[in-house]
C-alpha cells in the first residue's frame, strides 16, 4: 500500500512524536541481524556498519535495550516488557565481532550472538552467501570467547545450520545437543538461548522445539515477523529481522508498528 519512502516518513512521525509507545503498548521487540559488513553489500542479510550504528542509535533513543536473559526473566515473572528491545545476531559471522561488537560496546548496548558451532573457525561457505556472490567469513573461537568476556551473550544455532523440521529427529537432537555441548566446552558455561536456523514458522517441529528446551535452553526464537507480548511462550518468540529491504530504522520501525496494529 505504502512505498518505502512514505513508510519512512510515517515511521519518523510515529517515533519522533512518541505515538509508537501507545501503539506498541505492552509489547517488546527482539531484532535479528546477520552480517554487519562493508564487504558483503550484495548479501540481502547484510547491514553495513554505518547503518548498524543508525539502528543502534534508534534503539537507544526509543527503547529500553535489555539483554535477552532479562527479557525472558520479565516474561516468566509477569513483569512489564512494554518498550523493551533486545538485539540478536544469527550464524556467527566474523564481522559480528569485528564491526558490530565495537559499536555495541561504545554505545553500551547488550546483545546475543547465536552461533552455528561447526561454522566457527571454519571456511564453510553457505549456499545463501554463494547465491549472493559473497564470501562467508566466520568468527574464531577466540572471537567468541572475547565476546563472552566482554559480557555479550552467546546462544546456540545448531551445529550445521540445518532445517530442524526437515531432518530426522535423531539428527535434530544431535544438532541441538552437540551445539550446546560445544559452546559449553569452549566457554565453560552452558548457553541459555537458542535460535532455530532459517527461522520460518515451519522450520522447526514441535518435537525439535521440545528437544531445545529439554537440552536446557530457556528460550527459542524464530525469525518470523512479530513482537513479543506478555504471556508469550518463551519456546516460541518472534523476532523482527533487519535486511537490505529496509531503507532506514524509521521504515523498519514503521513496519513492525504497522504489523502490530493488524493483530
Ligand atoms: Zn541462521
Amino acid at each position: 500500500v505504502f512505498n518505502k519512502r512514505i513508510k519512512q516518513v510515517l515511521g519518523y512521525l510515529l517515533f519522533s512524536l512518541g505515538i509508537y509507545k501507545k501503539l506498541l503498548g505492552k509489547r517488546a521487540v527482539v531484532v535479528a541481524f546477520h552480517r554487519v559488513s562493508d564487504d558483503a553489500i550484495a548479501s540481502s542479510i547484510n547491514c553495513p556498519p554505518n547503518d548498524f550504528r543508525r539502528y543502534c542509535r534508534f534503539f537507544r533513543r526509543f527503547f529500553d535495550v535489555i539483554d535477552l536473559a532479562t527479557l525472558i526473566k520479565h516474561i516468566d515473572s509477569g513483569e512489564s516488557i512494554g518498550g523493551k528491545l533486545a538485539i540478536t545476531f544469527d550464524d556467527g559471522y566474523e564481522d559480528n565481532a569485528m564491526n558490530a561488537a565495537p559499536i555495541l560496546k561504545e554505545m553500551g548496548l547488550p546483545a546475543t550472538f547465536f552461533i552455528t558451532t561447526n561454522f566457527i573457525g571454519s571456511d564453510h561457505q553457505t549456499f545463501w552467501d554463494i547465491d549472493h556472490g559473497v564470501e562467508s567469513k566466520w568468527m574464531s573461537w577466540d572471537d567468541v570467547r572475547q565476546l563472552d568476556n566482554d559480557g555479550f551473550d552467546i546462544g546456540g544455532h545448531t551445529l550445521n545450520h540445518v532445517d530442524l523440521a526437515e531432518v530426522d529427529f535423531g539428527v535434530a537432537q544431535s544438532e541441538i545437543y552437540g551445539c550446546r555441548d560445544r559452546i559449553s566446552s569452549e566457554l565453560n558455561r552452558s548457553p541459555k538461548h537458542f535460535a532455530y536456523p532459517f527461522g520460518g514458522a515451519d522450520q522447526i517441529s514441535d518435537e525439535a522445539r521440545q528437544a531445545v528446551m529439554d537440552a536446557g535452553f530457556n528460550c527459542c526464537t524464530s525469525c518470523c515477523h512479530g513482537l513479543v507480548s506478555p504471556g508469550d511462550s518463551v519456546d516460541n518468540l518472534s523476532r523482527e529481522a533487519i535486511t537490505t529491504w529496509h531503507v532506514s530504522p524509521y521504515q523498519f520501525g514503521f513496519e513492525f508498528v504497522h504489523r502490530a496494529l493488524q493483530r
